[in-house]
């Protein structure tokens, strides 16, 4: 299968146009689409699937964000400020297929606030306030540092092992409010019995990178509000499973569907709580649809 960058200097320029935060959200899922078909059609193809035709790409300098000639800057002008974790299989700008220009992106482990992480969010929403449309926090599936939180969680013993440097603590403790959090909702949903099944750990990890990705957007808010940079925060979670940005736990809804791919971050804890029981809720529904684990 062939995959192929097409650049046509005679073709009509298009503009970026993103007036408002439904078209930035609606960009971004649709980048997020064109990934997630991008992968399954390579994927397909590695089992003789498909028609095996030439992919073809158009590309444009304007829509790459790049200068049209040589010796040009472009002034800074992201739609986009996207929190998210530095694990290094989500990469912010491939997972939603964007380019140059397009995203101003803060990566720290855990996608949590740390003083360096705001500093550059209160230079974005001073600077870049005009062409920023939307704030994005962006978990991930199996996310290191919720493990490791998680890990600490149930077994406080070893915390000097798990987190052994006072930084990594720093970090890691950032996440607990987040597992605690996903604690209750499970015990909520499901029933103080929930923490005694085998798959406990794995469930909690499911439910608490999602929240902990609203926490972070409950922070934003707040800092946000301070500032008076009133465009929507909203959550989401990469799920490596179906390359998606999805807003709860399992099978994803159609990107047209307002709310199921990102959703709008809460605004108090009364809204994270109950999104913490969505998450739970979604969470336990995907499990017992999926084929039993098989330990690995
Ligand atoms: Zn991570």
């Amino acid at each position: 299968m062939d995959v192929i960058y097409r650049y046509d200097p005679f073709a009509p320029i298009v503009p970026r146009e993103i007036p408002d935060s439904e078209s930035a959200i609606d960009r971004l899922l649709q980048g997020n689409q064109r990934f997630a078909d991008m992968v399954h059609a390579i994927q397909q193809r590695t089992l003789g699937e498909g028609t095996g035709e030439p992919m073809v790409l158009p590309l444009c300098p304007v829509s790459l964000g790049l200068p049209l000639f040589q010796g040009a800057v472009l002034n800074q002008a992201p739609f986009a400020l996207v929190l998210g974790c530095s694990d290094a299989r989500v990469p912010t700008e491939l997972v939603f297929d964007q380019w140059l220009n397009d995203l101003f992106v803060l990566r720290v482990a855990g996608n949590v606030l740390g003083t360096a992480c705001l500093g550059s969010l209160h230079y974005a929403a001073r600077h870049l306030g005009e062409s920023l449309k939307v704030v994005v926090v962006l978990g991930h599936s199996k996310c290191g540092a919720v493990q490791a939180a998680v890990a600490t969680y149930l077994s406080p013993r070893n915390f000097s092992d798990i987190a052994y440097t006072f930084a990594l603590r720093t970090l890691i403790d950032q996440i607990q409010i987040a597992i605690r959090g996903s604690a209750h909702a499970l015990r909520d949903v499901a029933g103080p019995s929930i923490a005694q099944v085998p798959d406990y750990e794995s469930l909690l990890v499911t439910t608490a990178v999602y929240v902990n990705a609203a926490v972070s957007a409950l922070e934003l808010r707040r800092e946000l509000d301070q500032r008076g940079f009133d465009q929507p925060v909203v959550t989401g979670v990469y799920e490596f499973e179906t390359l998606s940005v999805q807003a709860l736990p399992g099978v994803p809804g159609p990107i047209t569907e307002v709310g199921t791919r990102l959703r709008p971050g809460p605004s108090n804890p009364d809204e994270l709580s109950q999104y913490a029981k969505a998450v739970a809720e979604a969470a336990l529904r995907a499990r017992d649809s999926s084929p039993p684990s098989t330990g690995h």
